[in-house]
């Protein structure tokens, strides 16, 4: 097992806790990991588990120590499929916890991951970015995808509700950062568990699927939604807990999407037929690199995955035309 300071679990109340997973050589930091502790006789609940790798690992067994959980009676809901919240899935399945998950994700994350990388790798090339640069992610981004395995999952669709440590929580779909990405709510106590769908000093990156015509389009409508919600606390999957309602965080994250259209459709005005890594070159970003050339390349996935998101949200509102010749990626200008 890996050395790490481990952090003691915060009480939030009196059945809430929050620790740390440490990310390590990841932008993101950390993540959140939250426990609902449950009373005499009920479950408990823990919400994401971090990156199949040895520091998560630790961190891991550490809060389920300190916080006397027994892994036969804990739930384990993962608000999406992204291997920082997944990856630990079939390691704690194998110590004997309960997963929970949305059903939507759970097909996607069930593919074989192979087929969804070789995938998403074909669309990045066939939109300019250079074979190098994907591969020099690929090296340097291994743990993105790895999990520790196949796992079996009860699926939840939208509407349902768990009852677990005493509390009744609401599966709110929330489509975008992935198709299938879930939030919990707790009406009672006005909490929402937000996995990424809302993080409070970072945006979280809104990317392309290969079968999702418009997933900014949905990213937004799901922030939207979420102000149907009265919420006291909000627990954000990464980073620190919010110091500002989350209904003006909300409005925030819709400005700096809106900005980043603008951005976008700016830069095509001044500079029509480009790739759309091209285009991510050209578009301001909040990363300290000199240049679009020295961004790290997983930097650079992140970002043209981001770029392409707004393209085809713009695309589909009619404001872009994209033309194609045999051999050459695809070129962006107004239409
Ligand atoms: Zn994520
Ligand atoms: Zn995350």
């Amino acid at each position: 097992m890996a050395k790490v300071s481990t952090a003691e679990p915060i009480r939030l109340e009196e059945d809430l806790f929050t620790f740390p997973i440490p990310l390590p050589n990841n932008p993101l930091k950390w993540l959140n990991c939250y426990v609902l502790r449950g009373g005499p006789g009920e479950r408990n609940l823990l919400v994401d588990t971090g990156f199949y790798r040895p520091e998560c690992i630790a961190a891991l067994e550490e809060g389920l120590r300190q916080l006397s959980l027994k892994p036969e009676d804990t739930d384990v809901f993962l608000s999406h499929l992204h291997s920082d919240h997944a990856g630990n899935a079939r390691y704690l399945q194998d110590r004997g916890c309960r997963i929970l998950m949305g059903a939507r994700d759970y097909a996607i994350i069930s593919l074989p991951s192979h087929n969804r990388w070789a995938r998403s790798g074909q669309h990045v090339l066939r939109e300019g970015m250079p074979l190098r640069q994907l591969e020099r992610m690929r090296q340097e981004n291994r743990e993105v995808s790895v999990t520790s395995g196949d796992f079996e999952a009860v699926q939840l669709q939208d509407g349902d509700l768990l009852r677990v440590a005493g509390r009744e929580l609401l599966c709110v779909l929330t489509p975008g950062h992935t198709p299938g990405h879930m939030c919990l709510y707790d009406r009672q106590g006005e909490t929402m568990f937000l996995g990424d769908h809302v993080l409070f000093d970072i945006s979280p990156n809104i990317t392309f699927w290969m079968d999702v015509a418009d997933p900014l389009g949905d990213y937004l409508d799901s922030l939207r939604a979420m102000l149907r919600f009265p919420v006291r606390l909000a627990l954000p999957g990464h980073r620190t807990l919010p110091q500002i309602p989350i209904e003006e965080r909300i409005v925030q994250l819709l400005h700096h999407h809106q900005w980043r259209l603008e951005n976008m459709l700016q830069v095509l005005a001044e500079e029509p037929g480009l790739t759309a890594y091209e285009l991510a070159g050209r578009m301001r970003w909040r990363i300290h690199a000199k240049s679009w050339e020295t961004f790290p390349p997983g930097q650079q996935y992140f970002a043209l995955g981001e770029t392409l998101s707004h393209l085809d949200h713009l695309l589909l509102q009619g404001k872009l035309r994209r033309t194609e010749e045999p051999e050459c990626p695809p070129r962006y200008s107004l239409l």
